[in-house]
């Protein structure tokens, strides 16, 4: 054999013949096994030009392609556990779906269905039919539509109805919040080609600042929900009924962009009170605009409930088209408004039962965990804590729990360890120590948290 380690490489040929090859293209397939092979003898003869070594063997080159594409086709997306305690957390997904959302999903998901086909008729339907019904019968409004999200909603609503003829939205200077992901309501205004004109201070917007600010370019009283921040002090703000009321006089429609938006009063938990879509709507407002995967407890999407009038010219705008919901999220929303119907919401809705959870109930479950972990000689206690609301809900609002503590000398590496179990079970950091809330974890994820807990502690 030469000395030259390049000669001593082995060709694809030879690599594809080896038995160990073969159950590579029987698991990935015969291309991407080809790929593998290939990053790694082109990785091999850079690393032998760099450091002179010597050349692998095939059965370590064959490990090393099994090794790539197993980390081509790991899932990015996948299942966490959510110990952290805040309920609509958007990183980790928002709204943990409803068993009976799941199985209206899976029910669509494999075949075909009737998202847009009438069973009467036997001819084309609407697919805005779907949740719309559902919608108008909880909210009192005249009609709906859904659409992918509510920044979605926002902008096809600003957009149809004065960004068109490049009309003015009256906004207060408190509501032109920054949501996440780098969403402002200046820039949405500025996207929807709508002229934003902004009265108020930052403090204290009264409702002559918009009596003032009407003219005949005037198309959209805008009211926004602070969503994740909260003023606090001198501070006032005209209520929608009054904005509905002034919009009405004024010949000007109203708008309500409540964001998480709520069906069920928040108050009887000891939150703040969170706006009720059906108030907005019995008080005036011409639309009002939340999201699916908040407060809603469904999937990801955008509901504009309103005046028939509106929801027929936001279904005529061509980003209606585009904005469109999914036949899974329509299947997913649909049965999710449909606990609020049959007024079950509070157990069938995994936001509401765990917002709905009393401390005791979860001390019992923090004890619990507790008791299971000294069994195997792991130190932890239980703590009182706070559990929060999340998804730009109920800013800074808090509900009493009690927490898991487990002592470490570093929580950082804990938490980082506990990333990379199967199932990931992503915690909190506090004081010292690691902290695992029982709010947000599901019945269904106990038995494998403790048995990662376990493993890992011990
Ligand atoms: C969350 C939120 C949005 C965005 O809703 P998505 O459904 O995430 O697109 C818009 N406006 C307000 C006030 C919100 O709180």
């Amino acid at each position: 054999m030469s000395d030259n380690p390049f000669r001593n490489l082995p060709s694809i040929d030879k690599l594809l013949q080896a038995d160990s090859s073969q159950s590579l293209v029987a698991q990935y397939g015969r291309p991407l096994t080809l790929d593998a092979l290939r990053s790694v003898l082109d990785d091999t003869r850079q690393h032998l030009a760099d450091n002179g070594d010597v050349a692998p063997s095939v059965a370590e080159i064959i490990d090393a392609a099994q090794h790539t594409l197993s980390d081509w086709i790991a899932p990015t997306l996948y299942r966490v556990i959510n110990a952290t305690g805040v309920i609509i957390h958007t990183n980790l997904g928002r709204a943990p779906l409803s068993n009976a959302a799941i199985e209206a999903m899976h029910a669509v998901a494999g075949g075909y269905s009737t998202l847009e086909f009438d069973m009467s008729s036997g001819k084309r339907g609407s697919r805005s039919i779907h949740a719309a019904r559902l919608l108008t019968r909880l909210t009192g409004a005249e009609a709906a539509l859904v659409v992918n999200n509510n920044a979605g909603a926002t902008i096809l609503a600003l957009s149809a109805l004065a960004g068109a003829d490049g009309k003015e939205v009256i906004v207060s200077r408190g509501q032109l919040v920054e949501i996440g992901g780098g969403y402002r309501m200046p820039d949405v205004m500025a996207a929807s080609g709508a002229r934003m004109v902004e009265v108020g201070t930052t403090n204290r917007t009264h409702l002559r600042d918009y009596r003032q600010a009407i003219d005949e370019t005037s198309a959209l009283i805008l009211r926004v929900h602070h969503s994740n921040y909260a003023i606090i002090g001198f501070t006032s703000e005209p209520n929608i009924e009054e904005l509905a009321n002034l919009a009405n006089e004024t010949k000007l429609l109203c708008g309500d962009d409540i964001g998480s938006g709520a069906l069920i009063d928040t108050t009887p938990f000891g939150l703040n009170p969170e706006p009720l879509v059906q108030h907005s709507i019995a008080v005036g407002a011409d639309f009002v605009l939340f999201s699916g995967d908040k407060l809603i407890g469904g999937p990801q999407a955008g509901i504009i409930v309103g005046r028939r009038e509106i929801i027929d010219r936001l279904k005529q705008h061509p980003l209606a088209r585009a904005l469109r919901a999914d036949k899974l999220a329509l299947a997913a929303l649909s049965a999710t408004l449909t606990h609020y119907l049959k007024d079950e919401a509070l157990d069938a809705i995994p936001v509401w039962r765990m917002i709905s959870r009393s401390v005791d109930d979860i001390a019992q479950t923090a004890q619990a965990w507790a008791d299971h972990l000294a069994a195997s000689g792991i130190a932890c206690n239980v703590i009182e804590g706070e559990s929060a609301i999340g998804g730009g809900s109920l800013p800074g609002e808090k509900l009493p729990s009690r927490l898991l503590a487990i002592q470490t000398p570093s929580p950082d590496r804990l938490a980082a360890r506990l990333r990379q179990t199967d199932p990931p079970v992503i915690v909190r950091r506090e004081g010292g120590q690691v902290l695992l809330d029982p709010r947000t974890v599901l019945p269904r994820d106990e038995y494998d948290l403790l048995q990662v807990l376990s493993k890992e502690l011990n």
